[in-house]
């Protein structure tokens, strides 16, 4: 067959190993690195390297106790190998190798981003985003660096890694080194260019001597600080040749210091943002380089090579969002694929909380041993799903392929619910791509969909005379519906309610308090401020598209990147681009926004804050008055000079029809915000619906996620 992207899925000789196709897995923690016996990160891998990932990345792995991200934190070392971790790498190594992928191990040394009292670094200097206080690396604690770095790629040889990639950018110990704002040392690894780049230099000649040249070498350098005090690009490129000399067989590009106040990877980032930066660099060495960040369609991907940016490209997130991201590429099947929104929720921002990452689009993803969906045997049950938004369509999918045989009823025209409304935030185009999934996927599994078809009783009831049958289990996913309040003010026309603003249904005030501040309120508050709040932004499928060039120009300028190449630079103010008076309110005294994601919440505020929306909290509503909305704010009353009032006070579960259909003794399940609204959001919804179908009619049930 004639595959779509042709580059795409050209094998590549990387030196000591030809890759399949140039679709790398990228690195990326998981947390199932720290479990015993890396059981499931072997399944979580095998699924990946199925799936058609030529070279998987693991996530990073520390050379020693001090290099660990935690003090829990995966390591592989003298110490750790005796302790049985070689057998368990082992593991995940031969998983991969049954489906003729490779897999290389991370080695990832901290530095000052160490979240415990024994971090080192080149210099004592904190860093802004960790509470510890490096110590110094003594001249001492520099060769045992080097030594545990060359004998961590020794043991991941001996486990069965056909290569590492050493961890050389985003802040990290190595680049810490590099960089001047890092290092202040005066011994012969710090001061000048060639003494504060020797420790990555010397790191990787070691593992050379130590594995020998048949091992394969990636070096994850730094293209893009977005930060002060990092390296010159002239510096860079010459960076890159010494590695090259020293024995690097591919570049990975590194894009950003994770204390670098400039989002890279969030969903409001352009596709393919910063492959410019990886071209520029591609010209200066010799050796292959990879391209990297939002990175999530295989067009873009094939673009990328095509153009002559990189010789391979990573993506790390969307193998979360489809395992068989490579397979279904490579058969010309992309409209399957089951895109990375670049949400954060369910990966990122559980790694930060310390919990196992996973995927809002694919609660199966590190679950792998977990949530297995088993084809039924015997008599295949017939279940009616009411309401078509994330709930429902994640369980009428799950539970199509099981087998059993599923009725989807949508009292709209359209499927998506709540996602279909966040697609039209500024920033959120990219929940498109689940909706187009969701009806690609609800279409092959053979769901019989009922569009704008408001379920009761009798519906149900024609259905089931027509097929002669009755429906063994109903599930409820009707959803939410916004709070309404019944203050005098929110009857007031001047007040309405976030959805009909979103849905187009009332027009946006020129001047408009927001009531309400939490993910909704942001999402109202980023569409009333943006320039594009009446249009959506294209996604595009090509580097050279012209409407990329604009988006990543806009972006860059919003941020304070001046241009690909020209680095070390912090972001600047976001330009403001308001034209109207946004109020954004809570009662609560906390700051607003704290409930927001760890990853993404920052970037929400700050793009707020610069398009000037004023926030309060501590806010008592008093209602309309003839100069416009009166509040009261630590005892004081304000009038805020608006002219509307946009209600998104969180929601209401629509949970009507669960007794009708118990009272006609029907099996009845209530999931996502029919369930519980307050914590309604689509990765619980989502959750809730595939755990359903995969424990619904076993024996051994596991109801928890069900509501009989
Ligand atoms: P929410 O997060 O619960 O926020 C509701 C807001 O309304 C709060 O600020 C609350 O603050 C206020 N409120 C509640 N009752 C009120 C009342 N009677 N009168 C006035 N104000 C009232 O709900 P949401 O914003 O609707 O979001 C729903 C879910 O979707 C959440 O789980 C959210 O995480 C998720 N979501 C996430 C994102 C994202 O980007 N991650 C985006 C959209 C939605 P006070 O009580 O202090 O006034
Ligand atoms: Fe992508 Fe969101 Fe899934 Fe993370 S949780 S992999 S960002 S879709």
């Amino acid at each position: 067959m004639q595959s779509r992207y042709p580059i795409l899925f050209t094998p590549l000789n990387l030196g000591p190993l030809t890759v399949k196709n140039r679709l790398i897995m990228g690195s990326m923690h998981t947390g199932l690195e720290e479990e015993r016996g890396l059981r499931s990160l072997a399944a979580y891998f095998e699924e990946r390297a199925k799936g058609g990932a030529g070279l998987i990345i693991t996530g990073g792995i520390a050379p020693n106790f001090s290099g660990r991200g935690t003090p829990f934190a995966a390591e592989l070392s003298l110490l750790t190998a005796a302790l049985g971790k070689l057998q368990d790498h082992r593991r995940v190594t031969d998983a991969v190798h049954r489906h003729d992928s490779k897999i290389v191990m991370q080695i990832l040394h901290t530095g000052r981003y160490a979240y415990h009292p024994l971090s080192v670094a080149p210099s004592r200097i904190q860093s802004p985003i960790t509470p510890f206080k490096p110590r110094a690396l003594s001249g001492f604690g520099i060769q045992k660096t080097i030594f545990d770095f060359g004998t961590s790629a020794w043991l991941a040889k001996k486990a069965g890694y056909d290569g590492v990639e050493v961890m050389g950018s985003e802040g990290y110990l190595l680049h810490q080194f590099v960089a001047p704002r890092t290092n202040r040392r005066t011994d012969s690894y710090g001061g000048s260019f060639e003494n504060r780049i020797r420790l990555p230099l010397e790191v990787v000649r070691a593992i050379r001597k130590r594995c020998g040249e048949d091992f394969l070498i990636i070096y994850r350098i730094s293209l893009l600080d977005l930060v002060d005090g990092a390296l010159t690009w002239e510096e860079t490129v010459q960076f890159g040749r010494e590695l090259e000399k020293a024995g690097v067989h591919v570049f990975n590009s590194g894009i950003g210091w994770h204390e670098a106040r400039v989002p890279t990877i969030a969903t409001m980032v352009p596709r393919a943002a910063f492959t410019e930066v990886t071209e520029k660099f591609k010209k200066e060495v010799s050796r292959p380089v990879v391209a990297v960040n939002r990175i999530n369609t295989p067009e873009i991907a094939e673009s990328i090579l095509s153009s002559g940016q990189a010789d391979l490209v990573s993506l790390a997130r969307p193998w979360l969002a489809d395992p068989y991201f490579g397979v279904k590429a490579f058969e010309n099947r992309a409209d399957e694929i089951n895109t990375c929104i670049g949400c954060n929720q369910a990966c990122l921002d559980h790694i930060f909380a310390q919990k196992k990452a996973s995927c809002l689009v694919n609660p199966e993803a590190g679950r792998e041993l977990e949530i297995v969906l088993k084809p039924i045997s015997g008599e295949k049950p017939r279940v009616a799903v009411v309401g078509g938004g994330p709930a429902g369509v994640s369980f009428s999918i799950a539970a199509a392929k099981r087998g059993m045989r599923v009725h989807l009823f949508e009292k709209r025209p359209v499927l998506g619910g709540l996602f279909d409304l966040a697609r039209r935030i500024p920033g959120k185009e990219e929940f498109s791509e689940t909706l187009r999934y969701f009806q690609v996927e609800l279409e092959k599994v053979g769901v019989q969909v009922h569009l704008g078809t408001e379920a009761s009783f009798e519906v149900l009831s024609q259905v089931e005379q027509k097929e002669n049958a009755r429906f063994d289990e109903i599930v409820i996913a009707t959803g939410i519906r916004p709070r309404k309040l019944d203050a005098d003010w929110a009857q007031d026309v001047r007040s309405v309610y976030y959805e009909d603003l979103l849905a187009g249904k009332v027009k946006p005030g020129d001047r408009v308090a927001i009531v309400g501040a939490g993910g909704i309120g942001f999402d109202v508050a980023k569409y009333l401020v943006s320039h594009q709040a009446t249009r959506s932004i294209p996604l595009v499928v090509s580097v050279r598209d012209p409407a990329l060039l604009e988006q990543r120009a806009r972006f860059f300028q919003e941020w304070g990147i001046t241009g690909a190449g020209e680095r070390g630079e912090s972001a600047s103010e976001l330009k403001s681009e308001r034209t109207k008076a946004i109020y954004l309110l809570q009662r609560k005294s906390d700051r607003i926004g704290k409930g927001l994601g760890k990853t993404t919440g920052w970037i929400r505020r700050k793009e707020l804050e610069h398009a000037r929306v004023q926030m309060k909290s501590g806010v008592k509503y008093l209602g309309w008055g003839t100069d416009g909305f009166q509040i009261e704010v630590s005892g004081k009353a304000q009038t805020l000079s608006v002219d509307q009032v946009v209600i998104c006070a969180g929601q209401e579960s629509v949970r009507d029809l669960e007794k009708v259909f118990q009272e006609k003794k029907y099996r009845v399940h209530v999931i996502g915000g029919a369930s519980v609204a307050s914590e309604v959001d689509a990765k619980k919804a989502i959750e809730e619906g595939v755990r359903l179908a995969a424990h619904l009619n076993n024996r051994v049930g596991n109801r928890e996620s069900g509501h009989e």
